[in-house]
């Protein structure tokens, strides 16, 4: 029997399982579309698809639908949780932590290049200066637990990735986003909690533009084992309250628009200018290495 022509079972979600589907011998949702029949040898080889045509068609919708697949398209949308009106906001720092923001000073981070950070300091909290650049601890660390709180502009300007983005990259090296991610569509893995590029946080827990977010986040870096292969880090992330991110792992690839790269015992904390006016305060942590 010569099939001219197929057409697709209902039910399959996407075209490459059905690729392997047929490649793996014939389990396939391809039925000859003029009798319906489940596809059999043809004149002596598998005839899939027939045609020269066809052939054609079934590598320009694999290829369209590679092309239409946004990064981090592999993740779900993340389910919005309102968060409590407060969870750690505030929180004083225990006894052995190092202070890095206490709202009044700089002192603690430097600028690119090593000039003067370049943000506005005012009423308790810091602001990204679009322009100025990112800022960066003159402290570097390993294993860290970190608090920080952030806000993004209450005046909405921009959507999606420019809508109150800013970052924080652990060892100038891992970001995880800060974004305005009330009511802001965007892929998955860049909204806020996520590990930029990485992993989606497991839910949305952001807050309204201007109101203070808090983030309570344990690092664990990636290191060079014995034999000189990177062994994972892992990023546990408490946003607002709810756990976003739960013991990923981080392979040791710096994230996009890293200011350093490559994997090390320590480096320093980086918050990001992305030239959206984000605000910090209230930034500590503790060593847990
Ligand atoms: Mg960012």
């Amino acid at each position: 029997m010569i099939c001219r022509g197929l057409r697709m079972q209902a039910g399959f979600p996407n075209i490459a399982s059905e690729s392997f589907e047929v490649s793996a011998g014939f389990r396939t949702p391809w039925r000859c579309g003029t009798t319906g029949e489940p596809m059999k040898p043809c004149n002596g080889r598998f005839s899939v698809i027939p045609t020269r045509v066809a052939r054609l068609g079934f590598v320009f919708l694999v290829g369209m639908c590679l092309l239409a697949r946004p990064v981090g398209a592999a993740a779900k949308e993340p389910v919005v949780v309102t968060p409590a009106a407060s969870f750690s906001h505030g929180a004083p720092p225990p006894a052995d932590a190092v202070i890095l923001f206490d709202g009044t000073s700089l002192a603690k981070w430097i600028g690119p290049e090593g000039k003067p950070a370049g943000w506005k300091v005012e009423n308790g909290y810091m602001e990204v200066v679009g322009g100025a650049g990112g800022i960066t601890t003159r402290e570097e660390f390993g294993d860290i637990q970190l608090h920080l709180e952030w806000a993004s502009p209450s005046v909405v300007a921009g959507k999606d990735q420019g809508r109150g983005n800013s970052g924080v990259y652990f060892q100038g090296r891992y970001e995880i986003q800060v974004l305005d991610s009330f009511e802001n569509p965007t892929y998955p893995d860049g909204q806020a909690g996520a590990f930029y590029g990485h992993a989606a946080p497991l839910v949305n827990a952001a807050r309204k533009p201007g109101e203070w977010q808090s983030y309570d986040i344990i690092f664990h870096a990636p290191r060079r084992g014995a034999d000189g292969k990177v062994v994972p880090g892992s990023f546990t992330v408490i946003h607002n309250g709810l756990v976003v991110q739960d013991h990923v792992p981080i392979p040791g690839g710096a994230t996009t628009a890293a200011p350093a790269s490559g994997v090390v015992e320590k480096g320093p904390i980086h918050l990001q200018d992305h030239g959206n006016p984000v605000r910090y305060r209230n930034i500590w942590l503790r060593r847990l290495s």
